[in-house]
């Protein structure tokens, strides 16, 4: 990838970044590597569907950093990414098989949670009635062109939402810190297995 270096500075991203790694309490990955700077790209919208061949126009690339399309919203991308950075790449991650729901779901649920936006339960409820919902393991990463993209990503941050209400917020931000399997680590947390969890999901989405 030939993408020049920048250093940016702007006080919104150092807010952002702070208060993710205070609530997550663990450090990302840094790029490059070895001089304690965050790597973030802006590029081009056509540059970024040449490159990742995705519309969603944010990526956290595991070599290079965070690299955002000039058409996205900064903060709620940004805050998306910097989450998969410090869950996903952090030196201390060290649960394994994490599904997409989960990955996805707690990147979209802080995006909105830290940016103050909407969180739709509206959609979660029209996505029941026009049979949108999908079941927890059909939840895998989703066709990137596909109409229900945004269905997927808020049934997953409305999943990982419910799992933080009962279970609490640092028990299960440290699920990607403990070792292990996934699904293990989630039923310690839990105490269940992924399909009571599923239809203990479901029942709370039918009592809003
Ligand atoms: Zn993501």
């Amino acid at each position: 990838m030939d993408i020049n270096h920048a250093i940016l500075y702007s006080d919104r991203i150092t807010t952002i970044y702070e208060d993710v790694i205070h609530k997550f309490n663990h450090s990302a990955i840094v790029y490059p590597k070895n001089n304690n700077l965050l790597a973030i790209y802006f590029i081009h919208p056509d540059l970024f569907l040449n490159l990742f061949h995705d519309k969603g126009g944010a990526i956290w690339n595991r070599d290079y950093g965070i690299i955002l399309s000039l058409n996205k919203t900064l903060n709620s991308s940004f805050t998306h990414e910097i989450i998969h950075s410090v869950t996903l790449g952090s030196p201390d991650s060290k649960c394994v098989n994490i599904p997409f729901w989960f990955r996805e779901g707690i990147a979209q649920f802080y995006q909105n949670d830290l940016n103050n936006g909407y969180f739709s339960i509206e959609m979660i409820k029209s996505s029941i009635n026009n049979k949108l919902i999908y079941s927890f393991s059909d939840i895998i990463n989703p066709s990137l062109n596909t109409q229900y993209r945004s269905f997927f990503y808020n049934q997953s941050a409305c999943i990982v939402g419910y799992l933080i209400k009962v279970y609490g917020e640092s028990r299960v931000i440290n699920i990607f810190y403990s070792n292990g399997d996934f699904y293990d680590n989630l039923q310690l947390v839990t105490g269940h297995d992924i399909s009571s969890i599923e239809n203990m999901w479901l029942d709370y989405i039918h009592s809003l």
